[in-house]
């Protein structure tokens, strides 16, 4: 008999990546996607940990369940990504009601864990960090819909120790897929009507740096290797440390067309001494160097950025120098947070000497600031044409929405019908803060 599957997903693409094949996994036991809660015979929470209020969202909705599985005892629950990996056996102490608790490595086993759920008559926590683990060749399920665009996950973990940050203890070291997995899941895609897909990992640039020299492959070369596969139309990814951006990747921008012209590049502080403390690895003059290089090679690049404000020992002068460094890059937009302390990551031992009234102070000053670059950066665009990939209908009414190169949302007015990932062109004739306006072009 079929059964419903709800899954609420929180944080990062890994997460939405991870849902995906965590649903279709579990087609096997006869469980088919709903939006709907209450009509769920099984309910995942894909949490997030990244900062404290994450956190705090992940236990509330897990806690909102216990209501539920009182009512309905046979309803599955299962808390799934990186606050299950951290919390394990005191998670399920917390919330008894939750059925299974697996870290984000495991979630394969999740159709046997299912299978098994019913016949225990207490939680399981499966979070042991797996290091020989092999990413298992996966290829999505095509089936809902008419897709046009997905996530590639090409590597697991991180081995970067930045030191706020809890992904490498919740995702673990680095392991990058293989080669040919990579290349068959996008034809797959590709074969199934996908016209885009954006290659995900922590630190993409250091793709196959976990295989031996002689047979390794880089993310440049992976990514010529995507790129020349026929019928797709557009290549992104994410997420860059500064530290590992080379020139072999920069000039992919050159020969690739289907690479959009988008560049992630989260430099998190603008003070060397801030930098340093947070382990990245890089100084303010060379990632200058890089971004000065990287608009070289590629000119009409759109740059966006991750910062953290109120790091432990964060200054007044150091504040003032993110604050010069987002002057100078002048970045299309930018994420950005409060610093929050995140156990067992090494900032934890750091003094905090900036209050949460400050972090908030400082984090309005350069989001107001940022918003006003980011209108102007949107501006220049006026003018121009640009080839935009059909997202859907806009929330405008008459007006549809297309993605460009750049990673812009463009709006227009159209009374046609268009499918997405339909490619159209336009001219741009208003830059708004997080979005373009343009005129369709018929030719
Ligand atoms: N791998 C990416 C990199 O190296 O830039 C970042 C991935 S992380 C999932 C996304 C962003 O969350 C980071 O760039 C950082 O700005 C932010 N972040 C991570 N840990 C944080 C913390 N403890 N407090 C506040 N923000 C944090
Ligand atoms: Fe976290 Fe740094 Fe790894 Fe990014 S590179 S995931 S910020 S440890």
């Amino acid at each position: 008999m079929n059964k419903l599957l709800y899954i609420a997903t929180f944080g990062c693409q890994m997460n939405d990546r991870d849902s995906e094949i965590m649903a279709q996994l579990l087609t096997k036991e006869s469980y088919f996607p709903t939006d709907d809660i209450d009509a769920a015979d099984a309910i995942i929470v894909n949490t997030c940990s990244i900062r404290g209020k994450a956190e705090q969202k992940a236990y509330s909705m897990l806690g909102s369940l216990r209501r539920r599985k009182k009512q309905n005892p046979q309803l599955i629950i299962a808390a799934t990504g990186c606050v299950a990996q951290q919390e394990g056996e005191k998670m399920l102490a917390r919330m008894p009601h939750v059925d299974i608790v697996i870290g984000p490595r495991l979630i394969y086993k999740l159709p046997e864990l299912f299978a098994q759920a019913s016949k225990r008559d207490k939680g399981f926590v499966a979070t042991e960090q797996v290091s020989s683990f092999v990413i298992p060749p996966f290829l999505p399920s095509l089936d809902e819909g008419l897709p046009y665009k997905r996530f590639v996950t090409i590597m697991q973990g991180c081995n970067n120790y930045c030191t706020y940050c809890i992904v490498p203890y919740t995702r673990g070291r680095e392991i990058s897929r293989k080669v040919s997995d990579i290349v068959s899941e996008v034809e797959h895609l590709v074969a199934g009507g996908i016209k885009e897909v954006t290659l995900l990992g922590q630190n993409v640039n250091s793709y196959g740096n976990d295989q031996p020299k002689d047979v390794r492959t880089s993310f440049a070369s992976l990514l010529r290797q995507v790129a020349a596969i026929d019928g797709l139309n557009r290549v992104r990814f994410t997420t860059s440390n500064p530290k590992d951006l080379s020139e072999e990747l920069m000039q992919c921008f050159v020969d690739l067309d289907k690479l959009c012209t988008h560049f992630h590049l989260p430099v998190q502080a603008g003070s060397d001494a801030i930098l340093k403390r947070m382990n990245r690895k890089y100084t303010v003059a060379s990632y200058l160097e890089k971004v000065e290089k990287l608009r070289e090679y590629c000119p009409e690049v759109s740059l966006t950025t991750d910062i953290i404000v109120g790091f432990p020992g964060e200054t007044e002068d150091d504040f003032a120098a993110t604050m010069d460094l987002m002057e100078k890059v002048r970045y299309h937009a930018a994420f950005s947070f409060k610093y929050s302390s995140r156990p067992p990551a090494k900032s934890c031992e750091f003094e905090e000497t900036v209050t949460e009234e400050e972090k908030g102070r400082r984090l309005a000053i350069f989001q107001n600031r940022q918003k006003e670059i980011s209108l102007e950066r949107n501006n220049e665009y006026v003018g121009q044409e640009m080839e935009l990939m059909i997202e859907g209908k806009s929330k405008v009414e008459g007006q549809w929405a297309g993605r460009s190169k750049s990673n812009h949302t463009v709006n227009f007015k159209s009374q046609d019908t268009f499918i997405p990932g339909q490619l159209v062109n336009v001219v741009i004739e208003e830059g708004c803060l997080n979005s373009l306006r343009a005129k369709l072009l018929v030719k």
